[in-house]
C-alpha cells in the first residue's frame, strides 16, 4: 500500500530557532503512522540542525531546491550531491522556481537527473497557469512538463517518485484561488495516464501524485479522496502549527474510516 503523503513547504520563512521550534511542537502532536508519511521542507540552512532533532520515525525532510551540478564554480549553490545524507526528498519544479528563477523545462529535467541519480526522490511540480488554463492548454502543459522531466528516468526510477499537481492560480503565492476537487480530478488522472504511456500500467500505479494549491486543514480531506490523490503538499499552511497537524489527522483519519469500512 502507498502511504499518504504529507510534505510541509516552508518555503523562505522561518529562521533556525523558529524551525526548531515549530517541529518541537509537531514531534508533540504527531506519531509515526504506518501508512502516513510526514515530510518538512524547511530552508536549506535549516536543514542541518532539523536533521539532528527531528525522530525518523515521524519525519522525513526534503529540500526546497539543489542545484544539479555535482560540484564547481557556482557562488551561492548548494548541489543535490551536498544534500544526500541530509534529506529523503528534493522539491524539484515548483512553480516559484520556474516563475521567479525562470526555470525552464531543461533546467527541471536535469535537477529531477541530479536528485535521482544522488539517491533522493524528487517531489516534481507540475501545473498551468490561470492564462494557460483559460487558453485551454492544460493538458498539453502538464505533458509537457511530465515527459520533459521524466525523460532520463527508467522506469523503476519513476515509480519510486512524487508528483505534485499544483495549478499555479490555486498556489497562494499567486493569488491562491481555491480549486474544487471536480476542478482537478481530471487533471491528475491525466498525469497518472501519461505515466502510464510512457512506462506502462505497472509504473504508473506506484508513482505517487500529490495535490498543492492552497490546502489546509478543512481542505485536505476532500483533496484526499480523489481517487488519483496520494498525498497533499501545504505552503502556507504548513507554517501553522494547528493548520499542519489538523492536515495530518485529516490523512489519519480517513485511513482510519477506510479500514473501518
Ligand atoms: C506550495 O508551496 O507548493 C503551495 C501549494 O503553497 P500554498 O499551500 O501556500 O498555496
Amino acid at each position: 500500500m502507498k502511504r499518504t503523503l504529507i510534505v510541509g513547504n516552508w518555503k523562505m520563512h522561518l529562521n533556525v530557532a523558529q524551525s526548531s521550534l515549530l517541529v518541537a511542537r509537531l514531534h508533540k502532536h504527531i506519531d509515526g503512522h504506518r501508512d502516513i508519511e510526514v515530510v518538512l521542507a524547511p530552508s536549506m540552512v535549516a536543514l542541518q540542525p532539523i536533521s539532528t532533532q527531528i525522530d525518523r520515525r515521524r519525519f522525513r525532510l526534503a529540500a526546497q531546491d539543489a542545484y544539479h551540478k555535482d560540484e564547481g564554480a557556482y557562488t551561492g549553490e548548494v548541489s543535490f550531491h551536498m544534500l544526500r545524507d541530509l534529506v529523503h526528498y528534493v522539491i524539484v519544479g515548483h512553480s516559484e522556481r520556474r516563475i521567479f528563477f525562470n526555470e525552464g523545462l531543461d533546467v527541471v529535467r536535469d535537477k529531477v537527473s541530479a536528485c535521482v541519480r544522488n539517491g533522493m526522490t524528487p517531489i516534481l511540480c507540475v501545473g498551468e497557469t490561470a492564462q494557460e488554463r483559460a487558453g485551454g492548454e492544460t493538458k498539453q502543459v502538464l505533458h509537457d512538463q511530465v515527459v520533459s522531466a521524466l525523460s532520463n528516468l527508467t522506469g523503476v526510477e519513476v515509480a519510486n517518485m512524487v508528483i505534485a499537481y499544483e495549478p499555479v492560480w490555486a498556489i497562494s503565492t499567486f493569488g491562491g484561488q481555491i480549486a474544487k476537487p471536480s476542478d482537478v480530478v481530471g487533471e491528475m488522472a491525466f498525469i497518472r495516464h501519461q505515466i502510464t504511456e510512457l512506462y506502462g500500467s505497472h509504473v504508473s500505479k506506484h508513482t505517487r501524485i500529490i495535490y498543492g494549491g492552497s490546502v489546509d486543514d478543512h481542505s485536505a480531506r476532500a483533496y484526499l479522496e480523489i481517487d488519483d490523490c496520494d498525498g497533499v503538499l501545504p505552503g502556507n499552511a504548513s507554517l501553522n502549527y494547528h493548520k499542519f497537524t489538523g492536515i495530518v489527522d485529516s490523512a489519519y483519519k480517513m485511513n482510519r474510516d477506510k479500514k473501518d469500512d
